[in-house]
């Protein structure tokens, strides 16, 4: 998302780009995403939520996010929805290949399995590469010693590059570089790209969790960012969900509890039932790294040096805000930046 949305609105105010992209196809973690680019709708709340992030950096996206989301529909950006079914939010849902399309017929050429290596010398680059989920060295180093044992939820090119780089430039890390986003997911044998929406476990709140030694934890937050972390940290990242016949009808989107339990057993999860409750095993699947390099409200890393997206961190320090979000806002103001 920040790349390419840094690349579009740098051409688009005239600026000759070149597009680096490791992977064999542009969109990154975008394209495998829900597509729900939101805020939190009350500034109050996003800093109850993220406590520990940043406020000048929060403020650039809760006051910049309005304007971002009229800028990527001015392109053309198809929108799914105009809500996000959460009342502490509000945002625009995007289908993210159109979003991608969008983004990427604007962004210049994409110079596919190309990574970025190197700074380039007396130019501006904004650096956009999107974490370090993928390399389980860096997340065995900033976040658990069960690094290969989590599920990379995620695009399988984002290791830090990124943040290499701008280290080496003189950058300094953020806060918050133990924390990630990511979800709980049925532990099923083989998960692929497609599995990472449908198989995620997102019903703590109704659940007993526990980890192999039976030693408990309750989720705190809303979005179970917390349970992810939480498992990230327990033997084999592994925890164990035990839920009341009760709550099995609740809603978890637009399924039941029922459902997604069901689509993990089809998946060949451990899902046992017993009398009164049904019991699913879950791994720790990491989606998005939320430390990373830090930078100024005008997205500068270091001299000449600009960053946006899951590279940088410090702004949902603490809890989650939409990624996307910040990605967008940041990226497409590191181009005005760089270009001022
Ligand atoms: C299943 C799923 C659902 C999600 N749903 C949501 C949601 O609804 N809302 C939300 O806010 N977030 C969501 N996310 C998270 C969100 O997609 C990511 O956090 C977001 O895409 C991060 O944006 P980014 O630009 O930093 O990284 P990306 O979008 O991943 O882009 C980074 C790009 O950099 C490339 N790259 C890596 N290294 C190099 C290099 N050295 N040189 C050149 N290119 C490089 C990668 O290949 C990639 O294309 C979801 C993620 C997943 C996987």
């Amino acid at each position: 998302m920040a790349g390419l949305a840094a690349a579009a609105r740098a051409r688009e105010l005239g600026a000759e780009v070149t597009v680096y992209e490791k992977g064999d196809r542009p969109g990154g973690s975008m394209l495998l995403s829900s597509g729900f680019v939101w805020r939190y709708r009350d500034w109050d709340r996003f800093r109850a939520e993220c406590p520990a992030g940043d406020p000048v950096l929060q403020r650039v996206v809760w006051d910049g996010l309005d304007d971002a989301l009229a800028w990527l529909e001015s392109l053309h950006a198809p929108v799914l929805a105009r809500e996000t079914g959460n009342s502490l939010t509000s945002g625009v849902r995007f289908d993210p290949p159109g979003l991608t399309k969008a983004l990427a017929g604007r962004a210049a050429e994409i110079r596919l399995r190309q990574p970025l290596r190197a700074l380039p010398e007396g130019q501006p680059v904004v650096l956009a590469t999107g974490g370090f989920q993928g390399s389980a060295a860096l997340v065995e180093r900033h976040i658990t010693t069960e690094a290969r044992n989590l599920v990379l939820r995620a695009n399988p090119w984002s290791s830090g590059d990124g943040l290499r780089l701008a280290l080496g430039s003189g950058a300094e890390l953020s806060a918050g570089m133990d924390e990630f986003y990511g979800r709980n997911l049925a532990a099923a044998p083989d998960i692929s790209a497609g599995d990472f929406v449908p198989l995620a476990q997102v019903y703590a709140r109704y659940a007993t969790v526990e980890n192999v030694h039976g030693e408990r934890y309750e989720a705190r937050s809303w979005s179970e960012i917390d349970v992810v972390q939480w498992t990230a940290r327990q033997p084999g990242a592994r925890a164990r969900y035990v839920v009341p016949d009760a709550a099995l009808g609740k809603p978890v989107r637009e399924r039941t509890v029922a459902e997604v339990i069901e689509a993990a057993g089809r998946a060949g999860a451990p899902v046992q039932r017993r009398s009164g409750s049904t019991s699913v095993d879950v791994v720790a699947g990491i989606t998005t790294t939320l430390g990373g390099i830090k930078i100024d409200a005008r997205a500068r890393a270091s001299e000449g040096v600009y960053a946006a997206g899951a590279d940088t961190g410090g702004i949902s320090t603490g809890g989650w805000a939409s990624a996307l979000a910040s990605a967008l806002v940041f990226g497409k103001l590191a181009a005005e930046e760089a270009l001022s």
